[in-house]
């Protein structure tokens, strides 16, 4: 199966209980794991691309092709959307021109007037080309890309607003943040989710900065209608701890143990083994 729309993924996700994750990749070892522990679970999943990752892989044509090789050839048959995460308006334009399956066109910076025009722009676009939309609502806190917000709390009138466009889900800031979570974080505010849970009518909610918020909370919020869940940081921190544990035991000096096939693997394992721990939490194994 080639990449597919997330639209269907998600609808079936909020009419069953459960969320897909979105997992931020980097390189081919991340797509690779990812994909994997995906078919080996039988779920669908999100590939997430951010700008700047886009941009580290040579552009997005390079990683489409990449995502779409390895889709063939790993004869993954699970339902994959390839995604651009956090997009610009121009970027989103150049991914959806280099076959991403599905875009955020993140306008939750720019006044709400901006982002309700550039985000309708793009829901026709999507629609002709058969792609899901995710747009987003104040900013999410925390670092992404350069970009720095701080646990903001959405509007539900925006959110009704931008959801009536046509979108396919919506990021709204719920006390959420990118990144690792401060020790004095006030956790998710699920007042909040409800009023934008009914203000949406249902619209799959997409939580952002998945890395840290206890397994309680992301039941709580998939419970109320969060389907998409990205995780970005964890596979980064689990990756790295299994690299440097390598490294500090003095593998990769033992034979040939400085080939990067070797010296990758410990940190190829530990996203499958985050992926695969995030799948379970979000309940989305065997639902492809
Ligand atoms: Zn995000």
């Amino acid at each position: 199966m080639g990449l597919v729309s997330a639209k269907e993924m998600l609808n079936k996700a909020v009419a069953g209980g459960y969320a897909v994750g979105h997992f931020n990749i980097n390189n081919l070892e991340w797509t690779k794991a990812i994909l994997q522990t995906a078919q080996e679970l039988q779920s669908p999943v999100i590939l997430g691309v951010s700008e700047g990752a886009a941009k580290y892989m040579c552009g997005y044509t390079t990683v489409a092709s990449m995502v779409k090789a390895m889709l063939e050839e790993l004869n993954i048959t699970v339902p994959v959307a390839l995604h651009l995460d956090h997009g610009t308006y121009e970027g989103a334009k150049k991914a959806i021109a280099a076959g991403f399956s599905s875009i955020q066109y993140d306008g939750g910076h720019a006044p709400i007037e901006e982002n309700l025009q550039k985000t309708a722009e793009f829901v026709k676009i999507c629609e002709e080309k058969g792609l899901s939309l995710e747009a987003e609502v104040g900013s999410i806190g925390g670092e992404e890309d350069g970009v720095i917000g701080a646990g903001e709390l959405a509007d539900p009138v925006q959110c009704k607003t931008i959801a009536d466009l046509g979108i396919t889900m919506l990021a709204a800031g719920i006390g959420n943040i990118h990144g690792k979570y401060p020790a004095n974080w006030q956790g998710l505010n699920f007042e909040v989710l409800s009023q934008i849970h009914n203000a949406c009518s249902g619209k799959p909610l997409v939580l952002h900065g998945g890395t840290g918020i206890p397994a309680d909370m992301v039941k709580k919020a998939i419970s109320l209608g969060v389907a998409k869940v990205n995780v970005n940081t964890e596979c980064q921190l689990a990756f790295a701890a299994a690299t440097r544990k390598y490294i500090e035991e003095g593998k990769d000096e033992q034979g040939k143990g400085y080939d990067p096939r070797k010296l990758l693997a410990p940190g190829f394992q530990a996203i499958k083994d985050t992926v695969k721990e995030k799948m379970e939490l979000f309940g989305s194994i065997g639902k492809a």
